[in-house]
């Protein structure tokens, strides 16, 4: 029987930071959901899908293709074969990607995607819907919260490392705007697992949020 751990949560809450390192530790996969949905955002843009053309965006489904090649520095995201782990992180994708993740089309060809990626591994998956629709029956789900100041911080000092030219009050913005979209949407919102544990980890270093959950994973 594999093992699966949900990590859910609002936009830059450092839940990929956790999972990754959970994973690693345990020698689990990872996989980042939210990158799928960004990299069909991707798709998206550079083939002029409006989001309310039905019959184009059932067909780029059928089209796109997601892959994860874990190398030992990072996991490279594939989108058709081509890797778009640095195109997929910028402000312009960040800016569309809860709009795209909205359309029910799209939910429901990569919720099967995930659940076949974490049917019989064991995987540390994060997300927004992974522990209540994705993986109902996740071995361990964690909820993760921070303060929204220092989720923004945080974001903007990843964002200007990349040298995106961007202001605090931007950053704010596209937060508030993912999280607003992601927790109203109609299909599997944002919302936190009626048995999942809740991380806040607006004061912890990421040696204690790791000790936290393997904490919880060892129980
Ligand atoms: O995790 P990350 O912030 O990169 O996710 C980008 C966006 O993808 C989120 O703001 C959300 O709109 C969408 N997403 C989602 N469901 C998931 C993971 C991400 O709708 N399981």
């Amino acid at each position: 029987q594999n093992f699966v751990i949900a990590i859910d949560g609002f936009s830059s809450c450092g839940k990929s930071t956790v999972a990754k390192a959970l994973a690693k530790k345990l020698h689990f996969v990872f996989v980042d959901s939210g990158a799928m949905y960004r990299a069909v955002t991707l798709y998206f843009m550079q083939h002029d899908i409006a989001l309310d053309d039905l019959p184009a965006i059932n067909e780029a489904m059928e089209n796109i293709h997601i892959d994860f090649v874990p190398n030992p520095n990072k996991t490279e995201i594939l989108l058709n074969g081509q890797d778009v782990s640095d195109a997929i992180r910028t402000m312009e994708i960040s800016s569309q990607v809860s709009e795209v993740s909205a359309i029910k089309q799209v939910r429901e060809a990569m919720v099967a995607q995930q659940q076949k990626l974490g049917a019989k591994r064991n995987i540390v998956m994060d997300g927004r819907d992974i522990g209540t629709t994705v993986f109902p029956k996740a071995n361990l789900k964690i909820f993760m919260t921070a303060d929204p100041y220092i989720r923004a911080e945080r974001r903007f000092a990843e964002l200007a490392a990349k040298g995106e030219q961007l202001t605090m009050e931007e950053v704010v913005e596209n937060l508030a705007h993912r999280d607003h979209i992601d927790s109203t949407r109609e299909e599997s919102p944002l919302r936190q697992a009626e048995d999942a544990i809740v991380l806040d980890n607006s004061q912890l270093s990421q040696e204690e949020q790791l000790a936290f959950v393997l904490d919880l994973y060892e129980q």
